[in-house]
């Protein structure tokens, strides 16, 4: 399937050369080659984006598998995915998709806000399963259709991007879940092919525009050290304490093959995370609270099993002690 779109945020340079400028890889990229995260391609100095349009998943999920615990809880959102990846972490769970070039289904921007009107009982699209920010383009023509037929844009995303992109695309998304994958820079460099400080500088920016709740998956003997776990708390509580952080425990995947990240470790995780923030959720876990708790006064705000029931919620507070609660709703 040859359908490409001249890509955004990129300059050509000497000898047919082109310098993207969509994410901190800065791909520098000769005639005839792919960026690092093989979707977009130089042809004799134009840009193309080789993934617009195409859609390799498409699903009816709730809004809590994404995961957003703090956004429409108990909604359903239609969740699509195309190809690629910008980063290469050696436990990636959508690996399939991420890095390989699975069959896709061609769809306008148009057709996809059909689709989503022709379903019933959800909120709107997710931008998931794969890298959303390096399927921008399409994205960024996409969003606002959807804006402007009643429904949300969420993203789930690496936030490997540069700012200018980011800012352009902010003001048509309501909600992201944001990885953040560690807290050393060496963890990004080693297991994931990335940077730390571009995702935080994307955490920061987004914080300011949009409803985000962050994901790190924690990774035995790699990103699990309770100083690297304390560290990154308390840096997301210096943003706000009301950041919903989804501490998720990893299981052998793609080319990692170390052991599940130990239950008692997911616990001290969890217990050393709320010190600093309000609303600390594990992933990846049967059986586990997954209920939200009013922090003041420990009403239960929002109950979640079989079924999600908002519980306790006045407006933006709660029904028991008046704290203001960050849940949209
Ligand atoms: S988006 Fe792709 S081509 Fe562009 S800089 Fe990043 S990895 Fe390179």
């Amino acid at each position: 399937m040859k359908i490409e779109k001249e890509a955004m945020f990129y300059r050509k340079l000497d000898r047919d050369y082109v310098k993207c400028d969509l994410c901190p890889h800065d791909c520098q990229i000769p005639d005839g080659k792919v960026g690092r995260c093989r979707v977009r391609k130089n042809e004799e100095g134009t840009l193309y984006s080789l993934n617009y349009g195409k859609i390799t998943s498409f699903a009816l999920d709730p809004i809590e598998k994404k995961p957003l615990y703090h956004f429409y809880p108990g909604s359903r959102i239609l969740s699509i995915g195309s190809f690629g990846c910008n980063l290469t972490c050696s436990f990636c769970q959508n690996w399939q998709i991420a890095h390989r070039e699975p069959e896709a289904t061609y769809v306008t921007p148009e057709q996809l806000v059909q689709a989503a009107q022709a379903h019933k009982d959800h909120i709107g699209i997710a931008y998931t399963y794969n890298e959303p920010s390096i399927w921008y383009e399409f994205i960024y023509e996409t969003a606002p259709l959807i804006h402007a037929a009643g429904m949300k844009n969420v993203l789930v995303t690496n936030g490997f991007i540069k700012e200018a992109p980011l800012r352009k695309l902010l003001p048509h998304i309501d909600a992201m879940n944001i990885d953040l994958k560690g807290f050393t820079n060496d963890f990004y460099k080693d297991l994931c092919g990335g940077a730390l400080t571009p995702v935080k500088e994307t955490i920061e920016t987004a914080f300011k525009s949009c409803h985000m709740e962050i994901t790190t998956l924690l990774v035995s003997e790699s990103n699990d050290s309770f100083e690297e776990i304390e560290g990154l708390a308390k840096w997301i509580g210096s943003i706000s304490r009301e950041i919903p952080l989804h501490l998720s425990r990893y299981f052998p995947a793609y080319k990692m093959e170390l052991p599940p990240t130990p239950m008692n470790l997911m616990k001290e995780a969890e217990t050393i995370a709320k010190k600093y923030l309000d609303y600390v959720y594990l992933g990846n876990i049967a059986g586990v609270d997954r209920n939200t708790y009013c922090p003041q006064c420990r009403e239960e705000i929002v109950h979640r099993d079989l079924i999600i029931k908002v519980q306790s919620l006045d407006g933006k507070k709660c029904k028991k002690c008046n704290k203001p609660i960050s849940i949209v709703y």
